[in-house]
């Protein structure tokens, strides 16, 4: 215990010393790493390495990668695209990631192309309606007939994502479209929630603290830490804001997250992509 002081009092002090001159630490014992940034033609490479520079934050870039029917500017679809997009990374500050879509993604590459990721984020968000079409749940006009029945099915999904998709990061978790955004504490019942957690951590699968949404709220982030549950940290902010942890850090201080709670990209061979069996 007396090392896992020390060692706090001493990051505490690289504070003062202006290492990490833009997030306010605290005494957080764990470098600061924002796994879901998205570049586009104002948050480009160049531009992504000065502000995680500034921000004292080290990025985890994300890309859509998927089935061409995805329809992402800049979606990564064959292995060959996956090859380049790695390449473009290389010897880059970052880790090196992509935001899956759909459950069979998997199946547009090859296992030894994903496996040179340092991970896998995905989330339940592009949601099949009962009459097979997907709808996309942040999108404006999303309209739910029943929300009990909705909630149900989309429960189900978290759980199919987690344990059909070889993943390491839950993204967006608890989201909910904004026309439920009233009912949101009612319809996330603590049964629904340790669905959704159980399943993370069955799979071991982190859970995204999402700056963005400001989500999972508390009650999940509680039940999830009491779980055992790993997380990670994604601002999935589109522009000059990317990287900004303010929710994941005043959540971390709440939880007293530490080192060990928090998700590391798997070193080779241990990839979800390597380890879990998946159809
Ligand atoms: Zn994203």
């Amino acid at each position: 215990m007396r090392q896992t002081i020390s060692r706090r009092r001493f990051l505490g002090g690289t504070v003062a010393a202006g290492i990490f001159p833009v997030v306010s630490r605290g005494a957080l014992d764990f470098p600061l790493v924002d796994y879901h940034v998205h570049l586009d033609e104002v948050v480009t490479l160049e531009k992504a390495l000065e502000l995680s520079r500034q921000r004292g934050v080290k990025f985890g870039v994300v890309e859509h990668a998927g089935a061409k029917e995805n329809k992402y500017r800049g979606l990564l679809s064959t292995d060959e695209d996956l090859k380049r997009y790695i390449a473009m990374l290389d010897g880059k500050p970052v880790y090196k990631g992509i935001q899956a879509e759909g459950l069979d993604w998997m199946s547009c590459f090859s296992k030894r192309t994903v496996a040179q990721l340092d991970y896998v984020l995905s989330d339940a968000l592009t949601f099949p309606e009962k009459n097979g079409q997907r709808v996309e749940l942040w999108r404006p006009g999303v309209t739910i007939d029943d929300p009990q029945d909705f909630m149900e099915r989309y429960v189900a999904f978290h759980l199919q994502v987690m344990a059909r998709e070889p993943i390491d990061i839950l993204a967006n978790p608890t989201f909910l479209p904004a026309c439920l955004e009233k009912e949101f504490d009612a319809l996330w019942t603590p049964d629904r929630m340790k669905k959704v957690i159980d399943a993370a951590l069955k799979h071991g699968v982190a859970i995204e603290i999402n700056s963005r949404y400001r989500l999972p709220r508390p009650a999940f982030l509680k039940m999830a830490r009491r779980a055992g549950a790993k997380f990670s940290f994604g601002s999935n902010i589109h522009g000059m804001d990317v990287g900004k942890l303010d929710y994941c850090l005043e959540m971390a201080k709440e939880l007293g997250l530490h080192r060990h709670d928090l998700f590391t990209p798997a070193p080779a061979g241990q990839k979800p992509i390597e380890r879990r069996r998946f159809a």
